[in-house]
């Protein structure tokens, strides 16, 4: 654990990390209290793009840390941000919610609607998806339009079950025209890193990344050179990660053990 302690950033994934659905995870906030006060700064990063960095603010906040808005970070910010960059002045067709639409427009992006022609299509976590959303998406990937997906997710742990996530609907959309995403924004990818170091004016070795997830937390720090900390609080069991090529740096009981650094 000595490396650890010369980490500044520690980032953290939430469902299954810090909480599950609306409840905090036992001592989890006292842990994030601590690690503050320790002088390490903390910060929450969420491939969930279906709301938006005010909604988890407050939850955050419901929940007992007291958070600043400067601490979240979702993968809607990080494909706001890349599109502005990379692909400035495309129009975009989202297949995401209204509170995703209007994080793009914040960032200048002109978002167009259902019936529009667009040069990209956004794939996000779509809460409030209908059919004519999907054939519209489909129909317009199908054309050849740039393709974009917030994440890779499968699925989004919730109280009554999983719920299908945008990795859900790639696979869906793959099936009706062939296409996968040009490129994939979130955890565990480039994108969302660069998001992250840019935000934090960091480098990578300053930085651990902590979540419960394998394919695209502890993923997320192997591939961009963060020191990765699995935490057995959420999906991973000790059995799976056994089976799993994913080997993270430090594997926890619990995000409390952060407590003895
Ligand atoms: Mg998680």
């Amino acid at each position: 654990m000595d490396k650890l302690k010369k980490i500044d950033v520690f980032l953290f994934d939430m469902d299954g990390t810090i909480n599950m659905g609306e409840e905090p995870l036992e001592g989890a906030m006292e842990t994030l209290r601590i690690l503050t006060e320790k002088g390490k700064r903390v910060g929450f990063v969420t491939n969930n793009s279906s709301k938006g960095k005010k909604e988890y603010l407050q939850k955050i906040r419901r929940m007992g840390y007291d958070a600043k808005i400067e601490q979240i970070i979702t993968s809607g910010m990080a494909t706001a941000q890349y599109l502005s960059r990379h692909l400035p002045y495309k129009s975009v067709y989202v297949l995401g919610t209204d509170c995703l639409k209007q994080e793009f427009k914040d960032y200048g992006i002109e978002v167009k609607e259902i019936g529009e022609d667009a040069d990209c299509v956004v794939l996000a976590f779509d809460t409030e998806l209908t059919y004519e959303k999907l054939f519209h998406a489909t129909n317009l990937i199908g054309k050849g339009r740039i393709y974009i997906a917030t994440h890779p997710d499968f699925v989004c742990p919730s109280e009554e079950g999983d719920m299908p996530d945008a990795g859900a609907c790639m696979a869906l959309i793959e099936k009706t025209n062939g296409r996968m995403p040009d490129v994939i924004v979130g955890k565990p990818y480039q994108p969302m890193a660069e998001f992250v170091f840019d935000h934090y004016s960091v480098n990578p070795e300053d930085v651990a990344f902590v979540g419960d997830r394998l394919y695209t937390d502890i993923q997320f720090g192997i591939n961009n050179k963060m020191t990765s900390i699995l935490v057995l609080t959420g999906e991973t069991t000790l059995e799976m990660l056994h089976k799993s090529d994913v080997h993270p740096d430090y594997v926890l009981e619990s995000v409390n053990e952060l407590r003895k650094i």
